[in-house]
């Protein structure tokens, strides 16, 4: 085994979006930098993102579409690197831009365009990436040493920064770790409780047959919990429920919490059955529901609701009985059990206390030379391109100071 030590100016930790964007971002300032990455291949949740088509940013960001226990924190670097800078960068490497609904911003052909560009701006800076790289250890002694290894070589690396760049725990097999989260705590910053986000919902009562059947489904929903509504999809899984709605309220839910599904968003489910019993009398229940929603769902929903009257025509319901379904369609409670966890997750909440952390250079305030940026700290996006606009503002706010 051999060893031997080498200096940069800075050093970075997880070759992911953050880390890049970072890297070129203070290569192009002049300054000689490393990246460490644990992977065979840089980059690999770009690569997956947006079902390989990243959704890389998005035409409306606000504060409000980020998740922190310092709501503010995000504001100066948001501000400091846009979404339109992103979208120039993307415009000037010639990467053709899909907008889907709410104004959410994909690649037109593929997310390894964005990697792509992001490892030419590298190249082009002069920056060093390793990939297979093992983090040891770091210390501190004015300057930090790193201890890795590669293959079997063993080395000691010195850099004046040191950038913590490595994600957080959601998928281990796309390079989810919580190595951000020791290294803080070895240099004394506080961490937030942290829980998958982004994430399917779970069942273990009659819903998990009910999901099971429907699985596939896929219909426009208002999802709530805790104060907090998506007018989205959502669907069902052999599992349980997910799809875009589901995956921006489980940000909000803890265990125990109920979550409020609104299956006809646009109508007043009661007013409407009672004016259909009116009507329409000799219908079915279920027959007039399908007219809204698919026929699978409207089975399960009236073995929940109405199999007692499964064979009476709507006449026959009284008007507290319908006000009851309707009140239902509009506000059927579910209790999850669980969450799918970061196994599917696509992000994690929590993290790296922003509060031990510069909001303007991502620098830990304690520590000199220190820096966390991406989703090892606490700040997590809604769907839609916000997580990574967080990584590219907060990667360039660092890549201004290291
Ligand atoms: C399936 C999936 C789809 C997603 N789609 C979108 C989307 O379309 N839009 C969006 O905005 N967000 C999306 N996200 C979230 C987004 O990918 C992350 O928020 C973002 O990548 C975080 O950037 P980061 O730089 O903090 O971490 P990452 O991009 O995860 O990069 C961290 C890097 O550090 C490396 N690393 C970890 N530990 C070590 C170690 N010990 N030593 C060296 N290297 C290490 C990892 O291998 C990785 O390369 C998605 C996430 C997933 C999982």
């Amino acid at each position: 085994m051999q060893s031997d030590s080498k200096k940069y100016d800075v050093i970075i930790l997880g070759a992911g979006a953050s880390g890049l964007l970072c890297a070129m971002t203070a290569a192009q300032r002049g300054r000689r930098v490393l990246v460490i990455e644990k992977a065979n291949k840089v980059g690999k949740k770009i690569l997956m993102s947006g079902g390989g088509k990243c959704n890389f940013t998005n035409h409306n960001v606000e504060a409000d579409n980020f998740i922190s226990n310092n709501s503010h924190f995000c504001k100066a670097a948001l501000k400091r690197y846009s979404q339109w800078d992103f979208i120039a960068m993307v415009a000037r490497h010639g990467i053709e831009i899909e907008e889907r609904k709410h104004s959410q911003q994909f690649c037109k052909n593929s997310a390894k365009e964005i990697l792509t560009m992001l490892l030419d701006e590298c190249q082009q800076a002069g920056v060093e990436i390793r990939t297979d790289c093992e983090f040891m250890s770091v210390k501190y002694d004015s300057g930090y040493h790193l201890k890795i290894k590669q293959n079997t070589k063993k080395e000691t690396l010195n850099s004046q920064s040191f950038v913590v760049a490595t994600g957080a725990l959601s998928i281990p097999s796309l390079g989810g770790s919580g190595i951000a989260y020791e290294i803080a705590q070895q240099f004394g910053l506080a961490l937030t409780k942290r829980r998958a986000g982004l994430v399917p919902f779970m069942f273990s009562d009659a819903m998990k047959g009910i999901c099971e059947r429907l699985s596939g489904l896929a219909l426009e929903v208002n999802l709530s919990c805790n104060g907090q509504t998506f007018t989205e999809n959502l669907l069902f899984t052999h599992r349980g429920i997910s799809g875009p709605s589901v995956l921006q309220v489980s940000n909000y839910w803890s265990p125990g919490d109920e979550v409020s599904i609104n299956l006809m968003p646009y109508i007043e489910a009661e007013d409407w059955l009672i004016e259909a019993k009116t009507k329409q009398g000799k219908q079915l229940l279920k027959t007039l529901l399908s007219k809204k929603l698919a026929k699978a769902l409207v089975s399960e929903l009236q073995t929940l609701w109405w199999s007692k009257s499964a064979a009476s025509p709507l006449a026959e319901f009284s008007d507290k009985q319908l006000r009851a379904i309707g009140e239902q369609i509009n506000n059927w409670q579910l209790k999850p059990s669980a969450t799918e966890g970061y196994r599917t997750a696509e992000v994690t909440l929590g993290g790296v206390d922003t509060d031990g952390i510069s909001s303007k250079t991502m620098e830990a305030k304690q520590q000199a030379g220190l820096y966390f940026i991406g989703e090892a700290l606490d700040v997590t996006g809604h769907l839609g391109g916000y997580n990574f606009q967080w990584a590219w503002s907060s990667g360039y706010s660092a890549g201004l100071f290291v």
